[in-house]
């Protein structure tokens, strides 16, 4: 039975409203997440799970369940272009499996020091295991099958109404806050009167109109195609540009094609037979498939919400922003709405935090959504806009010319695409009401390079210890006092104003040599999302009330 009563009610169980039920149901703030459909998601969508999503799954401990699905562990993760998958291959680079990249990872420093590297998943795996521990917390009611219909906001919270797909049975619900993770043509959206603002509707060859997604299994794809495998497989012929990505590496893919101008017009959308053609265009033979699931979406949109809210009302994910999928950071984005309002919610609802506190997540989050968004349409338009010679798939010098030619273009774009530790790890909340700004400068933003600060405002920086263990994993679940170098700071003050505001604050002495480089101070403020608050800069180390009030929000009579 669905409670009548809950702390936040969640409208969407995608990837962004199920993360956000665990964030919450971690901290024991009771949840009721409901969405129309009967499960999680049977097509793959996206496909990458980035580094610092990774990050997070290892902070609530089940990174290893999400790595041992999808590709194989010994599966290469190559990124290969071809005129068509059984003709010529353009160009390729190559991608270590994902045993591989563990095994490097622990060796790797600058750009890409992290405690995850990225994961080759498709979503609809990492949504059966964020709702299997979502389900398993005590306080969390996940509820599939149940849309929210309606809402209203009074002054202690919200009253709301949810609806049971296909009876139509309706259940009164209240909750103090209300947060929309309802996809792409958010309700909650709609409902509060917020637009999205960008870029609607950009044309490109491909990855800018409507596409059509073919999620088949293929078991002879690997014998009849000719090159080595890999993990994406584009391609640029005379009849249509797709993409396709390796699922499970034994035959399972996701196919995504750009319809023609005319075939956009038929609403009905291509029928199987046109779907099993559009299949055999990219392979350049006729294969052995069967066609699991379809969809029609429509890429070249770079889009984000007006506000992230209004009131006791919050939107996250494609609720409020909307990505073309070049550089895989739409699933990616929604993660990290939820880990950053998952905290607040909590500090608010379990230690009367000022509810100011939570005017941060737009502060912080929009202009993420907005530098993410930016990024993806900048790989959609390096690879969609691009064409290469009508000489391509001939037989000739001109042909064999035109193709050397797209393959270096090819490699080049998909080191820029798909080697994106700045992307990825960079995201930074300069500005935010809640980080204690240092006035140094932050480093540049690039997506394929990420440079480890710990100037507030960004992502603690990582070191692997002697001992083996990543600094992230000695971090607290709530609030970490990071005490570095070879006299760090007592960290008394802090204990004493954190038990006064009543703040789980862990304190964690270092004394990796290292990690006092990177972090250039000797005491440093970490919150719950591993974003640095604050550091020590020799002036201020005797406010440690002020900073902590300031950065976990708190209790307004405190
Ligand atoms: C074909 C396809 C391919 C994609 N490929 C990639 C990719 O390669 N990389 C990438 O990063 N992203 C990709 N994406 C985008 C990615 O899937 C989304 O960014 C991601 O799903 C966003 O998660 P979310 O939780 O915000 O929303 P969603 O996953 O859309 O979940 C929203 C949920 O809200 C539910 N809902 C709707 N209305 C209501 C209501 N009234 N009440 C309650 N619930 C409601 C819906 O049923 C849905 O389950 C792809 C998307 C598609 C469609």
């Amino acid at each position: 039975m669905i409670p009548y009563e809950t702390d936040v009610l969640i409208a969407g169980g995608g990837p962004c409203g199920l993360m956000l039920a665990i964030e919450l149901g971690r901290r024991g703030v009771r949840a009721v997440l409901v969405d129309p459909k009967p499960g999680t998601a049977f097509n793959p969508q996206a496909n990458a799970t980035q580094a610092r999503t990774m990050e997070h799954f290892r902070r609530l401990g089940f990174a290893d369940e999400i790595r041992a699905l999808g590709l194989p562990g010994d599966y290469p993760t190559d990124i290969a272009y071809f005129t068509r998958y059984t003709a010529h291959e353009l160009g390729r680079v190559r991608l270590p499996s994902s045993a591989e990249a563990v095994r490097r990872i622990r060796g790797m420093g600058g750009s890409w020091s992290a405690a995850e590297p990225p994961h080759r998943v498709a979503q609809k795996f990492v949504e059966q295991v964020l709702h299997r521990h979502a389900r398993a917390l005590p306080g969390i009611a996940v509820h599939f099958g149940w849309r929210l219909a309606a809402f209203a906001e009074d002054r202690d919270g919200i009253a709301a109404t949810v609806t049971e797909t296909g009876s139509g049975a309706e259940r009164p619900i209240r909750a103090r806050y209300l947060f929309g993770a309802d996809g792409p043509r958010s309700f909650v959206r709609h409902a509060l009167g917020i637009g999205y603002g960008g870029d609607g509707g950009a044309r490109r060859d491909f990855m800018g109109g409507r596409m059509h997604a073919i999620y088949l299994h293929a078991p002879d794809f690997y014998a009849i195609c000719p090159h080595p495998p890999a993990w994406m497989y584009w391609t640029f012929n005379r009849e249509r540009r797709a993409l396709m990505a390796a699922v499970d590496g034994a035959g399972e893919f996701a196919f995504h094609a750009q319809l023609h101008p005319e075939e956009e017009a038929d609403e009905a959308g291509p029928d199987e037979a046109a779907a099993v053609a559009m299949v055999e265009q990219a392979v350049g033979a006729r294969i052995p498939l069967r066609i699991l699931g379809r969809m029609s979406w429509l890429a070249g949109r770079a889009l984000v919400a007006d506000r992230f809210g209004a009131g006791r009302v919050f939107l996250g994910g494609d609720a409020a922003h909307l990505f073309t999928p070049t550089g895989g950071m739409g699933y990616n984005t929604a993660i990290e709405d939820a880990v950053n309002i998952g905290w607040k919610l909590a500090a608010v609802i379990r230690r009367g935090a000022d509810p100011a506190l939570l005017a941060s997540y737009a502060a912080e989050r929009r202009p993420v959504a907005i530098r993410n968004t930016g990024f993806a349409r900048g790989f959609a338009d390096s690879v969609g806009l691009y064409r290469p010679s009508p000489a391509l798939e001939t037989d000739s010098l001109a042909g064999t010319a035109a193709r050397a030619r797209a393959g270096a273009y090819l490699e080049q774009h998909a080191r820029a695409e798909f080697n994106i530790p700045g992307l990825t790890l960079g995201g930074r909340y300069d500005g935010s009401p809640i980080i204690a700004d240092d006035g140094t400068p932050p480093p540049p933003d690039a997506a394929g390079a990420y440079v480890p600060t710990g100037k507030p405002g960004g992502r603690a920086p990582h070191v692997w210890l002697a001992d083996g263990r990543s600094l992230f994993d000695t971090f607290g679940f709530e609030w970490t006092l990071l005490r570095l170098g070879p006299a760090p700071p007592s960290p008394e003050m802090f204990v004493a104003a954190a038990r006064m505001l009543g703040i789980d604050l862990a304190v964690v002495t270092c004394e990796d040599a290292e990690a006092f480089d990177l972090y250039e101070s000797d005491l440093v403020l970490i919150r719950p999302d591993q974003v640095v608050a604050w550091r020590r800069d020799g002036r201020d180390g005797r406010v440690a009330a002020a900073v902590l009030a300031r950065a976990a929000g708190a209790h307004p009579m405190a």
